[in-house]
């Protein structure tokens, strides 16, 4: 693993952390029982009510508009000049997405029930994961686990966390609240089992939201490919593409990387392809004017792009694997 996926595990980690524990901490939630928000402890309410018009109007702008603009501004900041960062290195959906595409591939061979080709056992960047069918026992433990965890998390976001967390233990759940967890966990459990790339592709507004803002500015960060070291190619075996948990061709244009998720996951493989041969790394993330080489590229348009989009990062020394077995297993 690359010091760009150690932080991005780490920061992964932490905003799953953060989703389950906001509302016992009352970090947020919002309280049905109350009728409001709660935000760091405090109630955080519109108060309209016996407030003479001027003061209901700002309290409207002021704990209302300004604060929802503000994200939505900060969002489309962050998804102008990165795309889908949320998704890649925060969302605690992509991050079970992740781990079950991992799970599955020790278990399968595949990272989907859908995909078509399965990659190989041991691959040019090292990658060595000889699948044994009884690892599917830690796919059901992963996807039933996280289906509850996160069926009682979102039951919390609407009724009181300690209330919640303390029946399940103690084995009384209202009904109401056994047929919410029961029904939620179920439906979670289909969906990572069965439609979780498709949820991030095409059912999930957030990521939709911040694709196509990023569509729209061709000098956003995205993966570059360096064409003109394209040989580096010739004798990989699309490493890139098989560590690529959206299933995209990482080589390709932008258009056809609508759902990427800035994960970086395909450059890592690159690296790990080329860097202990010495070799150029063609995949490179790429921003700015060199962007447009992969934005703009497209039914013979050919933009011109700075000449040294791909060589400012030092090449590491070379340093040839030696010959055997790869020693790594990890999708
Ligand atoms: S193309 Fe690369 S950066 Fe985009 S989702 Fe796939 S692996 Fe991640
Ligand atoms: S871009 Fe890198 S990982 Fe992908 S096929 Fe070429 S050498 Fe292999």
């Amino acid at each position: 693993m690359n010091r760009t996926q150690r932080i991005r595990l780490l920061a992964r980690v932490a905003f799953f952390a953060l989703f389950v524990l906001a509302p016992p901490l009352d970090l947020f939630r919002l309280d049905l029982t109350q009728g409001h928000f709660i935000l760091f402890g405090m109630d955080w309410t519109l108060d309209l009510r016996d407030v003479p018009p001027m003061q209901a109007a700002l309290n409207l702008v002021l704990r209302a508009f300004l604060p929802i603009a503000a994200v939505i501004g900060l969002g489309v900041w962050l998804s102008w000049k990165l795309g889908r960062v949320y998704c890649g290195w925060l969302c605690p959906h992509f991050s079970v997405v992740e781990l079950i595409n991992g799970l599955m591939r020790r278990a399968s061979g595949r990272i989907s029930l859908w995909q078509k080709t399965p990659p190989p056992e041991v691959q040019a960047d090292g990658t060595r994961i000889h699948p044994r069918p009884w690892r599917w026992v830690w796919v059901v433990l992963a996807v039933g686990g996280f289906a509850l965890l996160w069926a009682v998390t979102l039951l919390t976001y609407l009724l009181p966390p300690g209330e919640i967390w303390g029946n399940l233990a103690s084995g009384t759940l209202t009904r109401n609240q056994a047929l919410f967890i029961g029904v939620a966990t179920m439906l979670f459990a289909l969906e990572f089992t069965l439609a979780r790339h498709l949820f991030c592709r095409f059912g999930c507004a957030v990521g939709l939201f911040q694709s196509l803002i990023w569509m729209a500015n061709p000098r956003a960060l995205v993966v570059g490919f360096d064409r003109a070291h394209a040989e580096s190619c010739l004798d990989c075996d699309r490493s890139c593409e098989h560590a690529c948990p959206m299933l995209l061709r990482p080589r390709r244009i932008k258009r056809h990387m609508f759902t990427c998720t800035q994960c970086q996951q395909c450059v890592q493989a690159c690296e790990r392809v080329n860097r202990p041969r010495g070799r150029h790394i063609p995949l490179q993330m790429v921003a700015g004017e060199c962007a447009r080489d992969v934005s703009e590229r497209d039914f013979g348009r050919r933009p011109d792009v700075p000449a040294d989009c791909f060589h400012r990062r030092e090449q590491a020394p070379a340093r040839v694997r030696p010959a055997g077995p790869p020693v790594t297993e990890e999708p």
